[in-house]
């Protein structure tokens, strides 16, 4: 039988099966390093880490990371929870309210690029403060940001540097908020870690948690994004999850409707007009997301019939899931809500009903725009 070899920088068991999990290194590697009996082996996580200063995610089960938090409530430390503005009540981690403690916390959400450029920062913020709020979370301060973009990092830099001087700094997040982007991108901009990092043998590095040293003697903490059945995000295939997410701010689209009228987003989303005046829908989600109009009461024949052709993402054979609705009254003009795919915004005085996947990211908002 094949000897397990340990990763030295992290301690995990080297392995080839899954690039998402603890310890991964391509079989050619871990080959090598068998033959050669090496014992300086790095899983290919640390190995970036070590040799480019990237940090790339790593899965842990929500029981270790239920342990990293129960960890959190003994020491002094600034929490961020890094959300997915378009997916956002998926990507705040509720579990954080028993665990913050006496500690501070701040929600950081990112991919703000996204959104249309006449939308106001305050009403974003006000409405994260709002979900945030109903599930017992009470954020000292929301940033909104573009990791990828690098947008408004610079006040999020500054406030970090300043909490830094009296407590380590933990990010935690869902995957696929995008937490690896803003950490890689805020050690790009403070230049100082960026030294330190290549400079110092080696940062603590463990299985749930990456150390990165700062100057002052705090640490930056990045502990493995939280994977959840309920984010679009773990059910599509790479391809389908790509087109999905966009990369240039989203593009409204325009439907003028009358009760009894269907819009389908993809084969991931649809939206019935169940009551009210002859009125237009404005549909904001990415390129990849084809749009259909039909008759509600065609609706559930033309889904089974052209999804995963008419009717993408998903792409084939990709089972995401049922799609099941929710029916909800505006009361004002409303943005409604498909986690990770997009939003539809709806005037006041209507009644509609949502569909996606077991009705995962489905919500209502007043309106953003
Ligand atoms: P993690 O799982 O939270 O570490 O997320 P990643 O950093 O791997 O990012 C997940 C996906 O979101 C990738 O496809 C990124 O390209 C994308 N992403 C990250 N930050 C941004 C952003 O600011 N804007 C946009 N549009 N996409 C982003």
């Amino acid at each position: 039988m094949d000897e397990d070899i340990i990763c030295i920088g992290c301690g995990a068991i080297l392995q080839s099966d899954d690039p998402k999990k603890a310890g991964y290194l391509p079989a050619s590697a871990l080959e090598k390093a068998k033959n050669e009996d090496s014992d300086d082996v790095y899983c290919k996580r640390c190995f970036r880490l070590r040799h480019y200063n990237e940090i790339m995610p790593v899965d842990l089960n929500n029981d270790d990371f239920l342990a990293l938090l129960n960890s959190l409530a003994t020491k002094k430390a600034l929490i961020v929870n890094v959300v997915d503005l378009f997916d956002f009540s998926n990507s705040l981690l509720s579990s954080l309210k028993r665990f913050v403690g006496d500690n501070e916390f701040i929600l950081v959400g990112n991919k703000f690029d996204l959104f249309p450029k006449n939308s106001r920062q305050s009403k974003i913020k006000d409405w994260m403060r709002q979900e945030a709020n109903r599930m017992g979370l009470h954020p000292k301060k929301i940033f909104l940001i573009s990791a990828a973009r690098q947008k408004n990092l610079d006040a999020l830099i500054e406030y970090l540097n300043k909490a830094s001087e009296d407590r380590d700094i933990y990010f935690v997040g869902m995957t696929n908020v995008g937490k690896s982007t803003l950490i890689n991108a805020i050690i790009d901009k403070m230049g100082d870690i960026q030294n330190l990092i290549t400079t110092s043998r080696f940062p603590g590095t463990t299985l749930d948690r990456i150390e990165i040293p700062l100057e002052n003697g705090h640490f930056l903490v990045d502990t493995p994004g939280i994977m959840s059945n309920n984010q679009l995000a773990t059910r599509l295939n790479p391809k389908d999850l790509e087109s999905v997410s966009p990369k240039k701010p989203l593009k409204p689209a325009t439907f003028q409707l009358l009760p009894g009228n269907t819009i389908f987003l993809g084969g991931l989303g649809r939206i019935d007009y169940l009551k009210g005046e002859s009125t237009s829908f404005t549909v904001y989600a990415a390129r990849g997301v084809t749009l259909h109009r039909t008759k509600t009461a065609k609706a559930d024949e033309f889904y089974e019939k052209h999804v995963g052709e008419l009717l993408v993402p998903p792409t084939g054979e990709n089972y995401v899931g049922e799609l099941k609705g929710q029916e909800f009254h505006t009361d004002y003009k409303s943005d409604l809500l498909f986690g990770g795919i997009g939003f539809v915004t709806v005037p006041k005085d209507c009644v509609v009903k949502t569909y996606t996947p077991d009705k995962i990211g489905l919500g209502i908002r007043r309106a953003l725009i």
